[in-house]
């Protein structure tokens, strides 16, 4: 798969954190030289991690681009052509998700940070991504709903890694999160009857 046909979402050679020192208060974090206030993501009220450098290096497959993740994730952009996908009337969403898990009770809750998909990149991702393909769910969505934030939590003496999910109701340890990357659930996940795979369909 050559660059341009890499899922816009795919973190690119080059892209890094890139932003003023986090200072950590009583009331939570922020960066050096404002106020929180200013600061925090207008919807979600966290403090974003700024991310820099150009957006057109070599992707990183299965690593996802913070910005491009958070907009496609809130938009529900498919995350290679970062269109709203097509749907037939009724139809849910289309989510491609990697996993191990080789049993789900149907319908299942979902929680992740990989934006939706539309049908023509599906078929085009499963085609040409070995690794996909030895194992993935995919799973059409009605109900979706933003529900946290995967970031680094600086309470307790940390911080304590880039990957610790935070709920939005966890009102008190939202406001010492670092937010890199926007958690949706996906609520009443069905399989999709073309593109998910037979051998987990039969699962109970
Ligand atoms: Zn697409």
């Amino acid at each position: 798969m050559n660059s341009v046909q890499a899922p816009a979402v795919a973190l690119r050679e080059g892209r890094f954190p890139d932003h003023p020192t986090i200072v950590v208060t009583g009331t939570g974090v922020h960066y050096e030289g404002g106020h929180r206030d200013d600061q925090v993501d207008p919807d979600f009220q966290v403090l974003r991690e700024r991310w820099g450098g150009p957006g057109d290096g070599l992707p990183l497959y299965g690593e996802f681009d913070p910005d491009v993740q958070w907009e496609a994730a809130d938009r529900l952009l498919c995350a290679y052509c970062l269109n709203r996908p097509d749907r037939a009337p009724g139809e849910g969403l289309l989510w491609l998700l990697r996993t191990d898990v080789d049993q789900h009770r149907w319908p299942a809750d979902i929680e992740t940070t990989t934006p939706p998909i539309c049908d023509p990149h599906a078929r085009l991702a499963l085609k040409r991504c070995a690794t996909l393909r030895r194992g993935y769910l995919a799973v059409r969505v009605r109900e979706v709903e933003p529900v946290g934030v995967l970031g680094t939590v600086f309470t307790g003496g940390g911080p304590n890694g880039p990957d610790e999910l935070v709920r939005f109701t966890e009102t008190d340890r939202l406001p010492y999160v670092l937010a890199r990357y926007l958690v949706l659930e996906l609520r009443g996940a069905e399989p999709d009857p073309a593109l998910h795979p037979d051998l987990l369909v039969e699962t109970p």
